[in-house]
């Protein structure tokens, strides 16, 4: 996969011909990323109960220990994150705070594309050459369930990995009938280079089996026709797939006017004051959705991963993974109180809250 390797130092640093590719831009796919998946919420509120909670200035800003569901209670755990992956249901967690403004949001959309490349949208994105198999869809054209999937499989892992990971479980089982029917070990050892492959195929398998049973034939091509609130909760009823999950097939796959929030968008919403210092990552899930305007809400999100990639300021810890663009254009835009509240240490903390957080999810996982 690309990514990693375009972008040559030597290249201007405002060229505003760079392109973005949306390969480059499959953010969602981070370590961090789906520490959110299954946990967020109270666990024995009503949707509406939790609409009250939640719309409190600072609640939910708590460790998510708290608000853990347990594990055998799957109905009160896809009520949970349904709740999470719909900002619709709620006038949103942080009422009284005003950041961001669409003015702030476009601002920061230009600047960031002009540092690193007009993003480009799926549906005209051309198939990855290295990315093998004939049934690959590119994004674009892509069928709900290999989006899906592919999302699944980005869990906890680096892009390029998971992509490697997709295209080689595509090449081992051509038809989801033969990743359904294969031993679980056989299709673990083809995705075993994106990571946590046993619990990975078994959400995989589970969904296809549900599909299968349910439907008689293996594909969610039928949620294409669902409104938004709808589709969402078809697909959270799965185990493993979350707000952030769901999001980035709406967005990605469905060109729906989403905004997913990974670590990036996260940790820079943060930094620039668009959401309280403290707020958790589904809380500034439901905040920006309503902030963001929504023809913006893809460039901006595949942007600002680009950007946490890319920027000194920006990047988690100072330390970026991808080689610089330039001079971060977001530097005008931290005028929120929020920021100049922020210590140091705050975003430190929050890293190690998403390491917790990862630890929680994984013993779930495994456990
Ligand atoms: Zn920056």
């Amino acid at each position: 996969m690309k990514g990693d390797n375009t972008h040559p130092r030597t290249r201007s640093l405002r060229n505003s011909n760079r392109k973005l590719s949306p390969e480059a831009s499959v953010m969602h796919v981070k370590k961090e990323e789906d520490v959110s998946t299954g946990s967020p919420g109270p666990v024995s509120r009503s949707p509406k109960q939790a609409v009250k909670h939640e719309a409190k200035p600072d609640a939910g800003t708590k460790p998510r220990k708290k608000q853990r569901v347990k594990q055998e209670d799957p109905v009160a755990q896809q009520m949970v994150k349904l709740a999470a992956v719909s900002p619709t249901a709620y006038t949103g967690p942080f009422p009284k705070h005003m950041q961001p403004t669409p003015e702030a949001c476009r601002a920061a959309r230009d600047g960031l594309a002009r540092l690193h490349g007009e993003p480009q949208h799926a549906k005209k994105v051309k198939p990855e050459p290295d990315a093998g198999g004939d049934n690959l869809h590119t994004h674009g054209q892509e069928q709900v369930l290999d989006s899906l999937v592919r999302t699944i499989l980005s869990q906890n892992t680096t892009d390029i990995t998971s992509h490697r990971a997709f295209a080689s479980l595509k090449e081992a089982f051509p038809t989801w009938e033969e990743v359904l029917g294969a031993p679980s070990g056989k299709v673990e050892d083809s995705i075993r280079m994106g990571g946590l492959a046993e619990i990975k195929t078994e959400r995989v398998k589970a969904i296809l089996a549900t599909l299968k049973q349910e439907r008689g034939s293996i594909s969610l091509e039928y949620i294409r026709e669902m409104e938004d609130e709808e589709l969402k909760a078809e697909l959270t009823r799965f185990k493993g797939v979350g707000a952030k999950t769901v999001a980035c097939v709406m967005m990605f796959c469905l060109a729906r006017d989403e905004f997913p929030v990974d670590t990036h968008v996260w940790r820079i919403s943060k930094k620039l004051g668009w959401v309280p210092g403290k707020a958790n990552r589904d809380d500034t899930y439901r905040h920006m959705n309503i902030r963001v305007p929504a023809d913006i809400r893809y460039d901006l999100h595949v942007l600002l991963v680009e950007h946490g990639k890319r920027c000194a300021r920006c990047a988690s810890n100072g330390k970026p993974r991808k080689e610089s663009h330039g001079d971060c254009p977001l530097v005008n835009l931290e005028a929120g109180p929020t920021v100049k509240e922020m210590k140091e240490g705050d975003i430190v903390k929050d890293e190690d809250v998403i390491k917790k957080e990862e630890n929680v999810i994984k013993k779930e996982d495994t456990g």
